[in-house]
């Protein structure tokens, strides 16, 4: 079979190689993006029934891809957090009010956000979407990559961007080293719908079992995010709906009244995977195949997607050679101090928060009363939170390409 060539392969379209898909849907670039599942699929891993909550930076981002406008209709925004540790004394409560920003960020089923990415990449007319297909083989030259699909196909490119997951299988056939931390820990995921409306609250709530987070989603119903021990989801998911509503509620109190429905849980094991070497010749990891998070800070897809934007700023300095090396040079440093940041303090909040021994339960809850009463420190955390504060990427700033 010949081979088909094009500037720029993007292996995987789930969320974020998706996303930079869309962001250079204006590009002069020729690209191919190869997904493991068709767009129809319901096993997509990536667009599954989970909320995501979206920083206000991944908003602006997404209103200068023009798809904001698009999104925001399966979206609600997230007006006030409230970050409490039960069985201790101390909340910290941030609000969009005081940030002086509409909202503080927004939550949208990762099936929606899957819905809009796909939809966009069918009308882009500098790409071709190649699904269902996986990359079986890759063989890096001096000035492309020649790729093999399990279909058959030969595909050859001047860059192949990495936006295949957690368990990248570009990364495994470049013989990567990865720095693996297994948390111990799962996440159990569940629409929840309570009694009282959530005026677009978000809950955080630290629990001798795990923490717990509420996001507020359309129809009052809420996005929960439940870390437990590894090995006591089995237990959790198990029980019946009414056994399970009664232990979310004795662990996250009544602070939206009565737990009344609960919808399909899913369980997710929870490691940190992260690579110190995101750029190899030609090649370019970004998204959770470069740093797959712990979703206690929401933060994995925001990273992923501040990733896309400065890939986006940096590839269009250079049309003629997108794959040079010195692009991925720059890349690279820009990405450098920011994932670092995140799994970072990622890391701090899950040890933090996973504590269970009483002093470190009285020093959170002294620390959660301190930031409520100290406005430097309640803006601080909510300027990280929305992704704000470093060098932005054009499409950051609100500027489309
Ligand atoms: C419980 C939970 C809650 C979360 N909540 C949030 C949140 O609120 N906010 C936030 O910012 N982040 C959140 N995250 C993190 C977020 O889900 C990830 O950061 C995001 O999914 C990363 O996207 P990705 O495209 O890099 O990888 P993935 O979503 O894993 O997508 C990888 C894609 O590559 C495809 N693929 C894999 N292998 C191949 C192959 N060989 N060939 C072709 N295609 C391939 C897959 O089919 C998939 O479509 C959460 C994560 C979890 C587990």
């Amino acid at each position: 079979m010949a081979i088909k060539n094009y500037d720029l392969i993007i292996v995987g379209g789930g969320m974020v190689g998706a996303s930079l898909a869309c962001a250079l849907k204006k590009s002069p670039l020729k690209i191919a993006v190869i997904e493991a599942f068709a767009s129809d699929s319901k096993q997509q891993p990536s667009y599954d029934d989970r909320g995501i909550a979206l920083s206000y930076g991944s908003q602006r981002i997404f209103e200068a891809m023009n798809l904001w406008s698009e999104l925001s209709s399966h979206s609600t925004a997230i007006t006030d957090i409230h970050i409490s540790d039960r069985g201790h004394f101390g909340v910290t409560r941030l609000s969009a009010q005081a940030e002086n920003v509409p909202a503080l960020g927004q939550v949208i089923y990762a099936r929606s956000l899957g819905q809009v990415l796909n939809q966009s990449l069918t009308t882009q007319s500098n790409l071709d979407l190649i699904c269902p297909a996986k990359v079986t083989n890759l063989k890096q030259h001096q000035h492309h990559v020649e790729l093999e699909l399990d279909d058959g196909q030969n595909l050859s490119a001047k860059l192949i961007v990495a936006a295949d997951g957690g368990q990248s299988t570009i990364r495994q056939l470049l013989g990567l080293d990865v720095l693996k931390h297994d948390y111990h820990q799962t996440a159990i995921t569940a629409n929840i719908t309570p009694e009282r409306p959530h005026e677009g609250r978000a809950f955080e709530r630290f629990t001798d079992n795990g923490p717990i987070a509420l996001l507020p989603m359309s129809e009052n119903r809420c996005s929960l995010v439940w870390t437990v021990k590894a090995g006591d989801e089995s237990t959790i998911l198990t029980l019946s709906d009414q056994q399970f509503l009664a232990q979310l509620q004795d662990r996250f109190g009544y602070r939206l009244g009565k737990l009344i429905r609960v919808g399909q849980r899913q369980s997710y094991p929870l490691k940190l995977i992260q690579t110190d070497q995101p750029i190899q010749q030609r090649v370019v990891l970004i998204g959770n195949a470069a740093h797959n998070l712990h979703p206690i800070a929401g933060q994995g897809f925001n990273l992923g997607l501040r990733d896309v934007a400065a890939l986006t700023d940096v590839l269009s300095t250079n049309d003629n050679d997108c794959g040079h090396a010195q692009l991925l040079h720059d890349y690279c440093q820009w990405r450098q101090q920011d994932q670092d940041d995140v799994i970072q303090s990622t890391n701090t909040l899950v040890n933090l928060f996973s504590n269970n021994s009483p002093l470190i339960g009285h020093i959170r809850g002294a620390g959660l009363i301190l930031i409520d009463t100290l406005p430097p420190a309640k803006h601080w955390i909510a300027q990280k939170s929305m992704g704000r504060g470093r060098k932005q990427p054009k499409l950051g700033r609100g500027i489309s390409l």
